[in-house]
């Protein structure tokens, strides 16, 4: 693994696009969260993300391209389904996973058929894209489990010293990873909630089946993921559950209003008027935070149900996973 005595964070995209053309990491911005890029062509880079995030190896990783014309390198298929939905949210949060081209070296897929791609959408990243001119495999730049970082300063507190650069474009709009769907017999199926609601995609390819279910997991979709080191409480009754805990020193993350139960200095709110768009952009954030603060326990308040919610609760779930 490299090692640097302090990882630099900058907007230089020649700089980032050096370092990765020369092997090295670099972790990038995206509209979900950082990601911790490598060329994909380059085994050696691909393999020292496994070893910095210290992620197992059957967890395979995303291919980040700049355009649907580039996916010759990395796709061998393109179903009809999958371009209406490039169509519909390129550039954008949505992964599509696709039989893989044989460029695509088998460390990156875990050594299954298909590989994951999207086409982020972030100005700096894009061009970076284009600069180097070979897709970039970048999976979150947070420790194995740990939670994603949503700004430049969450990857320089997590991984400093284990990449030289950290490029900088500014907090993720989105906030949370991009939605998975991929396709058995051409049939639609999704493979992790994200940014973008399933009703959204139904909306443009029709119903689409769960391939998570409680037995049969996607491969990396362990239980635990999105984990602060501080215990986390979803609470789908937040008064109740700081009652229930009020012996420990808590700190409470929800939606829209303050709590009377704790002071306010003890208490983040993510959105006003039920704005989970808003919501999403800062858990991530607010999550790091907490995590600094001490708190014997943190305590979520879960979100209304359908639509994003849904994918804010799963992660909220897997935070609180042991
Ligand atoms: P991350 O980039 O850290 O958000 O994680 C990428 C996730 O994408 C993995 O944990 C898998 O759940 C999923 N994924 C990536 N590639 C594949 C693939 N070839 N087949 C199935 N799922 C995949
Ligand atoms: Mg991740």
């Amino acid at each position: 693994m490299t090692t640097v005595q302090e990882t630099l964070v900058g907007k230089d995209i020649s700089l980032a696009a050096q370092l990765l053309g020369a092997g090295k990491l670099v972790a990038i911005p995206t509209e979900t969260v950082y990601g911790l890029a490598a060329n994909m062509f380059c085994e050696e880079a691909v393999n020292q993300i496994f070893t910095v995030k210290q992620r197992p190896a059957t967890n395979p990783l995303i291919v980040h391209a700049h355009s649907v014309e580039s996916l010759t390198e990395i796709v061998a298929e393109i179903p009809p389904k999958a371009a209406l939905l490039m169509q519909a949210f390129w550039p954008g949060p949505l992964t599509l996973l696709l039989p893989k081209s044989k460029q695509v070296p088998n460390a990156v897929t875990a050594g299954l058929p298909n590989v994951a791609v999207r086409v982020p959408k972030h100005a700096l990243t894009l061009a970076l894209l284009k600069k180097v001119g070979f897709p970039l495999v970048a999976p979150s730049a947070n420790p194995y489990t740990y939670i994603s970082p949503t700004n430049a300063g969450h990857v320089k507190k997590m991984l400093n010293g284990k990449i030289p650069y950290v490029l900088d474009g500014g907090p993720c709009n989105m906030g949370i990873e991009s939605t998975i769907i991929g396709f058995s017999d051409g049939m639609p199926a999704l493979y992790r909630m994200g940014a973008i609601s399933i009703e959204d995609i139904e909306k443009v390819i029709g119903k689409i089946t769960l391939a998570i279910t409680e037995k049969a997991i996607a491969p990396g979709m362990h239980l635990k993921h999105y984990s602060p080191i501080t215990p986390l409480v979803a609470s789908d009754n937040l008064e109740q559950d700081i009652i229930k805990h009020r012996n420990h020193n808590i700190g409470v993350i929800t939606y829209n209003n303050y709590t009377q139960l704790l002071p306010s200095e003890k208490q983040l709110v993510l959105c006003e008027n039920d704005d989970f768009k808003t919501a999403a952009a800062n858990l991530y954030a607010a999550m790091h935070t907490m995590d600094g603060k001490g708190y014997d326990l943190i305590i979520a308040h879960k979100f209304p149900e359908p639509g994003i919610g849904l994918s804010l609760n799963d992660r909220l779930n897997r935070a609180r996973a042991t």
